[in-house]
Parts: structure tokens; sequence; C-alpha cells
């Protein structure tokens, strides 16, 4: 299958809007895995290194402005947040990984709660892999897709802060990302271009978690 970037109809972006304009509530933090909620309909994840954009990428698709928290202290997070979307769907928001400073026993824990929820959730549908467009792929983004190959759990690419780069340096990420993305078994074939700033691409993220939703 070739890779390229998502492309949904009118329609299915219409459905999405009509999703998203429902209520999204936080749900639960949670620290271990016998504290992970009772699995819903649809469940997709969030994540990414600390710093990439992904509380404003949450508050931006669900439109609100502080639901998922954006965190001046990189590595703090170390729960897994879970919103809910329309009663009916979990949006996971996944603690942010790569941070240097964050000591080396927190890192394992980190990675071991992160395994463990993939491997054990049947309900969760796709992975949503955050990557700055600025920087592209970093050898923590590749060992997460490793870990998203070995566990069978279906992951796509979004590339935030889109509106940074030029459009030249934009295309070459895109380019070297889908490349290595087709050496992934796990990976989507398709990419998410996104800006938060400029709402670049959030319809079609919110049209691809909808067609998730719908089956
Ligand atoms: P998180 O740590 O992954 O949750 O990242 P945040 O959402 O807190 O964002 C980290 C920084 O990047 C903040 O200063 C944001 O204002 C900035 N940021 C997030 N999204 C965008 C975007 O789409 N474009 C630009 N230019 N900056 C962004």
């Amino acid at each position: 299958m070739s890779t390229s970037i998502a492309e949904f109809t009118p329609e299915e972006i219409e459905a999405a809007r009509v999703l998203f304009a429902h209520e999204s509530d936080f749900l639960c933090g949670v620290v271990a895995l016998d504290g992970l909620p009772e699995a819903a309909g649809v469940e997709v994840a969030f994540a990414g290194r600390s710093n990439v954009g992904k509380s404003s990428l949450l508050n931006t698709l669900v439109g609100r402005k502080a639901l998922a928290r954006t965190s001046n202290t990189p590595g703090r997070t170390q729960e897994i947040n879970y919103f809910t979307l329309a009663d009916e769907i979990y949006l996971v928001d996944m603690p942010g990984y790569g941070y240097a400073k964050v000591e080396r026993t927190r890192v394992e824990a980190w990675t071991q709660l992160i395994r463990d929820y993939l491997r054990g959730r049947a309900s969760l549908r796709r992975l949503f892999l955050l990557i700055d467009a600025r920087h592209g792929l970093k050898p923590t983004d590749i060992e997460i897709m490793e870990l998203m190959d070995e566990a069978a759990v279906s992951f796509q690419v979004v590339l935030t802060k889109c509106d940074k780069p030029k459009p030249v340096q934009l295309d070459q990420v895109i380019a070297k990302t889908l490349k290595t993305l087709a050496k992934h078994p796990a990976a989507h074939p398709t990419i998410h271009v996104t800006s938060s700033v400029k709402l670049t691409g959030i319809d079609m993220l919110r049209a691809e978690i909808s067609a998730l939703a719908a089956g």
C-alpha cells in the first residue's frame, strides 16, 4: 500500500463536525493499569515527545481551551488521562516521553505502563503518534513505533506545528516520515499534517476519529 496524506470526503468531514460538537470531558487520570476505566465503544490514544503540542492538539480537536493541560514542565505528567467525547469515545492522552531529565526508573515505569496498556487494551483502535514537524522523527519516536509493531497496535503519525517549517522543509519531513513508516507493519499508511495555531488538518483528524468510531 502506498503512503500519503489522509483525506476524507465532505460528508465524512460533516459527520465528524457533528460528532465533535458533542461535549468532551475529563474522565480520569490513571497511573496503573488496574485503574483503567471499563472499555467503552472506541478508544483512540495520543502519544508523543514532551512539548510536541499534544495538549494543544487535543484541546483544538475538542474545541475547548483547557481540557488537556498544556504543561510547562516536560515529563512531569506521568498519568494516562482519559477524556470522553459524546459519551461513546475515549480520547486517551498518554504521558509525554523523551525528556532527558526524567530519572531512569521513571522512564522504565513509563515504558512498562505503556507496554502493558498497549498489549492489554482491546478497545484501543489506534494510537496517534505526534511528531513535531520542525524536527521530524527522533530515535525515541522510532522506539515507540517498534513497541507498536511488537504489540500489533495500529498507529498513525500526526505531524504537529506545521505552521512553523517552510513549505519545502515540511515537504521533506513528510517524505522522510512516509519512507520510515513504510518499514513499520503497524503503521497506518496515511499521515495527518496539522497545526493547532492555524487549525490546519484539524477537520481531517476529526474525520479520522469519527470514521474509527463508526466502525
Ligand atoms: P505537550 O507538552 O505535547 O502537551 O505540548 P503543548 O501543547 O503544551 O505545546 C508545547 C508548545 O508548543 C507550547 O508553547 C505551544 O504553544 C506550542 N504549540 C503547540 N501546538 C502548536 C502549533 O500548532 N503551532 C505552533 N507554532 N506552536 C504550537
